[in-house]
C-alpha cells in the first residue's frame, strides 16, 4: 500500500492545481481533480441539470455527480493519488472517509486579497489544461501565451461568489480535518517553488 494518499485543501486560487500537478509528477501519483473532470463534462445531462450550470454561477455541483467521479478515479489509483478540489462540504468528506484512508492532509493557506488577484489573473492553456497567470506565471513560449484563455468562472463577480461558497461549505471541512488531527497547514505564499518545497517536507516527513 502506498503512503502517498494526499489530500490538498485550500480556497479557490490557493494553488492546489499548480501544486497537485507537481506532486503527481514528482511521486508518480494520480492527480484526481474534480474541477477538471467536471469541466470536461460541463454539458453532460444529469438529473440535476448540467455541471456547467452550477460551475458558471460559482456554486457547488450536486454531491452525487461529484462523488461518482471521485469513486471511479480512486478505484484506478492503487499507487497513490493527490486529491484536489474534493471534498468541498462535510457530506463529501464523510463519503470520502467511507472510500479511502488518507496519509497526508495539507491545507494551503493564502490571504483572501491575494486569492482574488490570483484567480482573476489566471489563464489556462486549452491544449494542456496547465494554469498560468498574467503576472505571476507567464509562459516562456509566445505561442502558448497567445492561445491562453480565461475561465468563465474567473471573472471577479463569480470569484467573489466562489469564495463565499468556500467559506460556507468548505471551511467546515478544513475544521473537520483539523479537529480529527493530522491536518498540516502550509503557507501558500511565495513562489510556486517555495510552496512546493514546504509541501514536499510534509509528504516526506
Ligand atoms: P478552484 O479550485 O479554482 O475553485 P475548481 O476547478 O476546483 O476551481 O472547481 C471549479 C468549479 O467546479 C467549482 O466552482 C464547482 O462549481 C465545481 N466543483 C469542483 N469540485 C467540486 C466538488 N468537490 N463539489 C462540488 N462542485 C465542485
Ligand atoms: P487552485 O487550483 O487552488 O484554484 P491554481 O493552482 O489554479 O489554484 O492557482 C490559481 C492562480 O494562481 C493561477 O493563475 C496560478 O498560476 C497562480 N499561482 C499558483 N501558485 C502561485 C504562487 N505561489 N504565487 C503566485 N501565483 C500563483
Amino acid at each position: 500500500m502506498s503512503d502517498h494518499r494526499i489530500l490538498l485543501l485550500g480556497p479557490p486560487g490557493a494553488g492546489k492545481g499548480t501544486q497537485s500537478t507537481r506532486l503527481a509528477e514528482t511521486y508518480d501519483l494520480d492527480h484526481i481533480t474534480t474541477g477538471d473532470a467536471l469541466r470536461a463534462n460541463k454539458e453532460m445531462e444529469t438529473e440535476y441539470g448540467t455541471p456547467g450550470e452550477y460551475m458558471d454561477a460559482g456554486e457547488l455541483v450536486p454531491d452525487p455527480v461529484v462523488n461518482e467521479i471521485v469513486v471511479a478515479a480512486l478505484s484506478n489509483a492503487d499507487d497513490g493519488f493527490v486529491l484536489d478540489g474534493y471534498p468541498r462540504n462535510l457530506d463529501q468528506a464523510e463519503y470520502l472517509s467511507e472510500q479511502t484512508d488518507l496519509d497526508h492532509v495539507v491545507f494551503l493557506d493564502v490571504p483572501e486579497d491575494e486569492l482574488v488577484e490570483r484567480l482573476t489573473g489566471r489563464r489556462v492553456d486549452p491544449e494542456t489544461g496547465d494554469n498560468y497567470h498574467v503576472e505571476f506565471d507567464v509562459p516562456d513560449d509566445p505561442e502558448i501565451e497567445e492561445r491562453l484563455v480565461q475561465r468563465e468562472d474567473d471573472q471577479e463577480d463569480t470569484v467573489r461568489e466562489r469564495l463565499r461558497v468556500y467559506r460556507e461549505n468548505t471551511e467546515p471541512v478544513v475544521e473537520h480535518y483539523r479537529e480529527a488531527g493530522g491536518l498540516v497547514e502550509v503557507s501558500g505564499e511565495g513562489t510556486p517553488d517555495e510552496v512546493f518545497e514546504r509541501i514536499r517536507d510534509v509528504v516526506e516527513e
